[in-house]
């Protein structure tokens, strides 16, 4: 027997709800917000994710999922959103369009993880980019609207965590002073930690071994060391976070370890603990269109994964509205009424009611069962006596009453119902 593969899932009808309920509430808040809807290839160059997520990065040295296509094209599954949509920002021209431009996606991802509760190879996120403007009053718009996504969909006990990273002018200072601090500690270091300190300080500050951990609580603070401009920044950030009610924490040990990443970065974790708890995180990335080729651009954006919000839904024992299914089943005796049946149905969807059609060579009570499986509200059915007569009984499955009724009567009675 053949599984989907490790880390994938299907989302059979029953878990179609949470999806679809998730993601329109996400199409909701955007358009509250003020985004547009853009969707990206599932596949693109492997180069633009080397440049736009970084090559010391986990994702790139050990997650994506790369392979050469026949005409010996270098292409990667897309591990994330944010590369793609400022590849189609710099190709459709929208610098020229009044800044900033946001745009939000819906989208699957994929990573080569090692699969646990909360972790995939393939999920979904609903991620958002505003492109263009650097005022910090749009990072704490980025976060507010992040906030209210959840809270729109029920989810509390949240928290939202915040730090600033610098800029290019003051983070090299920054990293020299980290590095100075974790020089004489080296043995106390895991060897992932050892590495990161060649190539990516910043990431020695989120590694989750314990004795790092400890290690990271005690190092210097990037929000302590900015430049002027970044300090006002991140002041004028906290200044608007309260303006608009969200409450915040301060964590230094939060962090982004990609030279374009800069000032801003968030993340929002529900209460319970654990490693998979985060549930959405963002940033800013001033450097990032201008590392894929367009001239220096600002930029933010967020993402946050379905599949933890539907776990969070559950957790919570939030309900989730029913996918609505066909309100009527069409049963039949006979191979005339059959034929009654089949047309009765498609006039029936012609009009917009959902209908269900008896499948072929049912008894009767057969075919109530079904009905009643089915979960529809009426059953009609169809005998000779009724064709002779011009009319249909309807059964209400609710109450088990049968009445009989004008065949012509029917759409315009299950259409008000
Ligand atoms: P990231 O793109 O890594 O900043 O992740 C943003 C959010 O996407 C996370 O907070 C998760 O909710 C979700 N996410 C990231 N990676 C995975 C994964 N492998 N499986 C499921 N959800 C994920």
């Amino acid at each position: 027997m053949y599984q989907a593969p490790r880390g994938t899932s299907d989302i059979i009808p029953e878990e179609q709800a949470y999806r679809l309920y998730i993601e329109q509430k996400a199409a909701d808040i955007a358009r509250l917000y003020g985004y547009k809807r853009i969707d990206t290839p599932v596949f693109e160059d492997t180069e633009l994710f080397l440049r736009g997520v970084g090559g010391a990065t986990d994702i790139v040295q050990k997650e994506i999922y790369t392979f050469e296509d026949r005409g010996g094209n270098k292409l990667t599954l897309r591990p994330e959103g944010t590369a793609p949509v400022c590849r189609a920002y710099l190709e459709h021209g929208m610098q020229n369009l009044s800044q900033p431009v946001k745009l939000f996606y819906i989208e699957a991802n994929y990573r080569y993880e090692r699969p646990q509760a909360g972790r995939y190879r393939e999920f979904r996120q609903f991620g958002y980019e505003a492109i263009g403007d650097s005022d910090p009053a749009l990072d704490a718009e980025v976060i507010d609207m992040a906030w209210q996504f959840y809270v729109s969909l029920g989810i509390n006990q949240l928290h939202l965590i915040i730090n600033s990273i610098g800029c290019p002018n003051c983070r090299p200072q920054y990293l020299e002073t980290l590095k100075a601090y974790y020089a004489s500690q080296v043995q106390t270091l895991c060897n992932d930690c050892k590495t990161r300190m060649e190539k990516n300080p910043l990431r020695l500050l989120d590694c989750k071994n314990d004795s790092c951990r400890q290690l990271a609580a005690a190092a210097p603070r990037s929000y302590e060391k900015l430049c002027p401009e970044c300090a006002e920044h991140f002041a004028k950030l906290k200044y608007f976070l309260n303006l608009l009610g969200l409450p915040y924490e301060i964590d230094h040990c939060l962090v982004r370890g990609l030279d374009y990443y800069t000032r801003t970065v968030f993340e929002i974790q529900p209460e319970i603990e654990g490693a998979q708890s985060t549930i959405g995180g963002g940033g800013r990335y001033d450097g990032l269109i201008e590392e894929l080729g367009g001239k220096p651009t600002p930029a933010l954006g967020f993402a946050t994964g379905i599949e933890r919000i539907a776990a969070n839904l559950k957790r919570q024992n939030l309900p989730v509205p029913l996918i609505p299914g066909p309100i009527v089943f069409v049963a039949y005796l006979g191979e005339t009424a059959r034929e009654a049946a089949v047309k009765l149905c498609g006039e029936l969807r012609k009009s917009g009611i959902a209908a269900l059609q008896a499948p072929g060579g049912k008894s009767l009570k057969a075919q109530l069962r079904q009905a009643n499986s089915a979960g529809v509200r009426y059953t009609v059915i169809i005998g000779e006596d009724e064709i002779k007569a011009g009319t249909v009984q309807l059964r209400d499955m609710t109450t088990s009453e049968q009445n009989n009724l004008p065949a012509g009567q029917l759409k315009e009675l299950l259409g008000k119902k």
